[in-house]
């Protein structure tokens, strides 16, 4: 591997990806300025893959602090590689490139280096970010996602994102993909929520079988915003394994825990606004799990999920009624 790409995996369509990202979203209650200070001492400590969203109503922040390193000579745009995804009342196939437009004019950026589906599960299209009837009730649509990936091949044409991709699909839909007639590119990833508690190690060897990478969120125990996320499952840093584990490599659980993934070939994401934590998050990269470690962290499998996407499970798409 040339010293461009350290600490990168080569993707279908001959683009790289770093394995470690860094996540950028955080409830709604956090002002967005926090994204922009911690995205900028994200980059200065080594952070090259940055993933966000339209969803994290972020983009102009972290456009302003990609910005301002590529000034400052700290990284080019070329060092940087951005995520953007497609939110879910954009998934007709006619929104898709001007959500894409809507993000890079946020962003100030010419092009995004990744553009994923955000969910499988489409929301009623308009302005609203989360469409609900007068009781409350999520007010979904239901978006043939062959059609909605057409529209993303489209963007890659139009050298408005680098690379196509897609979130929280299970491995059905992304046959369903794959298996598309006229399809022009295969998707480069499938991010998921995946820790040792939800380990993915079926939907892992399907994506690995199919060159898709898996990339990883809440690998650190996830955001715990209420409004998403089942407060009732443990918190993956206290579990005593891998703080076992963390003391006798002299590292912290969250460290354990994102090496872990290095280590089995997925991409990891970790959030972080706190400098302190941002600095340990880089430090994965000197030391190495031994295969009993592996071996004991692949144990903790459990099958618990953070964020179960509740309102969608009656949609025909909701993607966590297959077992991966
Ligand atoms: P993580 O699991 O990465 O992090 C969870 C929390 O852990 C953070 O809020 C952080 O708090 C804390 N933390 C960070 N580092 C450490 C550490 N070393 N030790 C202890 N605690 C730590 O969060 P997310 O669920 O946000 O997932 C990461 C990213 O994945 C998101 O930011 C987003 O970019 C993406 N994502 C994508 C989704 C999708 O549907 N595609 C869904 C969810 C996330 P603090 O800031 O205080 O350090």
């Amino acid at each position: 591997m040339d010293r461009k790409h350290k600490h990168s995996v080569k993707l279908n369509d001959g683009h790289y990806m770093p394995v470690l990202g860094f996540g950028t979203y955080a409830p709604a209650d956090v002002p967005k300025s926090k994204a922009a200070e911690a995205t900028k001492v994200a980059i200065d400590v080594g952070f090259r893959h940055i993933d966000s969203a339209y969803f994290y109503q972020n983009e102009k922040e972290i456009g302003e602090a990609i910005r301002e390193k590529i000034a400052d000579g700290t990284v080019t745009r070329e060092e940087i590689f951005y995520t953007t995804k497609l939110w879910v009342t954009f998934l007709r196939p006619e929104l898709v490139r001007p959500a894409l437009e809507r993000s890079l004019k946020k962003l100030q950026l010419d092009y995004v280096d990744l553009f994923l589906i955000h969910m499988p599960v489409a929301m009623k299209a308009g302005e609203e970010l989360i469409p609900k009837d007068a009781s409350g009730k999520f007010l979904l649509d239901i978006v043939d996602i062959r059609d909605t990936w057409a529209a993303l091949e489209k963007c890659k044409d139009a050298g408005l994102t680098r690379s196509v991709g897609v979130s929280n699909f299970n491995h059905k839909q992304l046959e369903m993909i794959l298996n598309k007639p006229e399809l022009k590119y295969k998707p480069v990833c499938n991010q998921v929520e995946c820790h040792p508690y939800l380990n993915q190690s079926k939907l892992l060897e399907f994506c690995k079988s199919k060159d898709i990478v898996l990339v990883a969120y809440s690998a650190l125990a996830s955001h715990r915003d209420p409004n998403w996320i089942d407060k009732d499952i443990p918190h993956l840093l206290e579990e005593p394994i891998l703080n076992t584990i963390a003391k006798n490599h002299n590292r912290t659980p969250g460290q354990v825990a994102l090496r872990y993934h290095l280590q089995r070939g997925v991409v990891v994401l970790a959030k972080s606004f706190n400098e302190k934590r941002i600095k340990e998050n880089f430090q994965v990269f000197d030391f190495k799990l031994t295969p009993e470690d592996m071996r004991a962290i692949d144990g903790l499998n459990r099958n618990f999920r953070y964020a179960k996407l509740e309102h969608a499970v009656d949609h025909p798409y909701y993607p966590y009624s297959e077992e991966f």
